[in-house]
């Protein structure tokens, strides 16, 4: 395709910079009035104690929605829920066809299932190192190495250049499951000349490798041969070379698997619809595991991040159905704590200790876990095969990207630069700069309705969570008489006792009548206007008892 003078390249991330998770990357060409648009990832993050009863975040597309007629595909580049766990939520709002590679697209279509979406999603399966052309964008899929099967990074070919859009990788010389890095397709992209690289920052501030799969095959086997009692092993499900070495190293040391939280049983499934762990023997059922001797029985569990319903959780909790540990058991723990998890995690081994579990972690074994993202000379060694003319380092916080954008200007990457979620980033022509400001944003899953971050529900809720909540209600007849109440109720709120409750209950209705009647004629009409008075003088009435303000709700009912 030929190029004319008023096209442009862009780079627009509105999701996953300056932060880990909630991938959704856009790559625009064209002029800038009429830019046909590529999606690269859509992921979700996870909500924390600062999102009370929102666990999924997604990023907010309203901005690329405008012009969901010029997105010409959705290409994902491996199946990790910040990359593809939004792709079911947002859909319908883009509307455009999909491209993934078939482990990748069988996980996206349980999903879809779900969502009941699967007939209306159009997705093209595109097998490892294939090619994939959507308009002025001519984009070859390169095998690289990661924590789940068939990670791709992708040359974006344009007639302004090429990108090397990493996605999530490391190098890893035996990564047991799937191929290694494919460095000579990197090799070949860099002889040609690569414009921009954008590049996954995860682990830019550790020294040194990731450390291979492999190695800890050999760490768990031999951690394993020395356990005596159950045995349970949390790690990601979609982590299949770890899982597929779990149930290798328990089958070396006499031990069967039982599978334990279902996205251990849908991983499984995903691998095996590729041809992955097929030699391995069947594993055991719930019952045939409670009857063989204990060791004998491995459990390999969801859960390793303290998710508050996953197998391990409930195991700690003493409610899971069918596996029950306690002195003498062990717990392996073959996966990192990700910042934000640390008191869930934490909780949940005092949870495991207190039943006399023994637990292993890679803090005190070392060997047992190791990260699926680059570290400094993995980082370095891509540099030296892509050497591209712009470094953009995404996938990361802010501290993360920046640091990139250092170490990329220490190996003498020409140009760096450094955009946050919304800035639009023209990578050609001329040299790499933001160019534009567009929205970007979250969207809360909230009892599976999409707001606004930091909605109203959420807000209210919030506030209701630290300052606890007062209803008011009061009937009034038609000349604006009181007939009933006011009546004052408090919900998570002290008092020294029932008594001293009482009291504060009457204070309040004093002050709600009192709110009343400072009412006059045309006042007392509008029922938004009295709850409005009520709530005002009940509120500082609140303040003055307890020091804080709840949320005050106010019902008048007309008699
Ligand atoms: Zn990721
Ligand atoms: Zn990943």
């Amino acid at each position: 395709m030929a190029k004319s003078k008023s096209d442009e390249l862009v780079f627009l991330p509105l999701g996953g910079s300056n932060e880990i998770g909630m991938n959704f990357n856009l790559y625009g060409y064209g002029p800038a009035h009429d830019r046909k648009w590529i999606v690269v990832d859509l992921g979700v993050t996870f909500g924390d104690q600062t999102t009370p009863g929102v666990e999924v975040i997604l990023p907010d597309p309203t901005y690329i929605e405008k012009y969901a007629d010029r997105i010409l595909g959705i290409v994902l580049t491996h199946a990790h829920e910040d990359h593809i766990g939004a792709v079911a939520h947002l859909w319908p709002r883009l509307k455009a066809p999909v491209y993934a590679t078939p482990f990748t697209a069988f996980i996206l279509r349980e999903k879809l299932r779900e969502a009941d979406l699967l007939d209306e999603v159009t997705i093209t399966e595109v097998p490892l190192g294939g090619t994939i052309e959507l308009g002025p964008f001519k984009l070859e899929l390169i095998t690289l190495t990661h924590s789940i099967p068939e990670p791709n990074g992708l040359a974006i070919k344009t007639p302004l250049g090429t990108i090397l859009h990493t996605g999530d990788w490391k190098i890893d010389p035996d990564p047991l499951l799937g191929d290694v890095t494919d460095a000579a397709a990197i090799r070949k992209l860099g002889d040609e000349g690569v414009l921009a690289m954008v590049c996954d920052s995860t682990n830019v501030f550790v020294d040194g490798h990731a450390g291979s799969e492999a190695d800890v095959r050999v760490a768990m086997t031999k951690l394993i041969g020395g356990l005596k009692g159950k045995v349970a092993v949390a790690c990601f499900a979609s982590n299949v070379a770890r899982m597929d070495s779990v149930i290798r190293a328990a089958e070396a040391n006499g031990r069967r698997v039982c599978l334990a939280g279902r996205s251990m049983h849908r991983m499984a499934a995903a691998a095996k619809s590729v041809g992955l762990m097929t030699d391995i023997q069947p594993f055991l059922d719930d019952t045939q595991a409670k009857h063989l001797s204990e060791n004998a029985v491995l459990y390999l569990c969801t859960g390793s991040q303290g998710e508050p319903r996953a197998a391990l959780a409930r195991i700690a909790d003493g409610t899971h159905p069918h596996v029950k540990l306690g002195a003498g058991d062990s717990v392996v723990f073959s996966s990192r704590v990700i910042p934000g998890n640390e008191i869930p995690i934490r909780n949940l081994q005092n949870k495991l200790t207190e039943r006399g579990v023994r637990l292993y972690t890679e803090r005190d074994h070392p060997g047992i876990h190791v990260s699926g993202h680059p570290c400094r000379d993995e980082l370095a060694e891509m540099y030296s095969w892509a050497r591209p003319e712009i470094a953009v380092p995404t996938h990361g916080e802010r501290r993360h990207l920046m640091e990139h954008a250092a170490f990329a200007r220490d190996l003498q990457v020409p140009q760096q630069v450094t955009p946050r979620n919304g800035d639009m980033v023209r990578l050609a022509p001329g040299r790499a700069e933001i160019i534009d400001e567009v929205h970007a944003g979250r969207l809360f899953v909230d009892a599976g309705v999409l707001t606004p971050e930091n909605g109203d529900a959420l807000r209210e809720r919030r506030h209701a969570a630290f300052n606890g909540i007062v209803a008011v209600s009061v009937a009034l007849d038609g000349r604006n008489r009181i007939v009933s109440g006011p009546q004052v109720r408090a919900l998570g709120l002290p008092a020294d006792d029932e008594t001293a409750m009482d009291d504060i209950l009457d204070e309040l209705a004093d002050e709600a009548e009192a709110a009343l009647k400072r009412l006059k004629g045309e006042q007392l009409e509008l029922d938004d206007d009295v709850e409005m008075a009520i709530t005002r003088g009940v509120k500082k009435a609140c303040q003055r008892i307890w020091g804080r303000r709840p949320v005050v709700e106010t019902t008048v009912l007309r008699i």
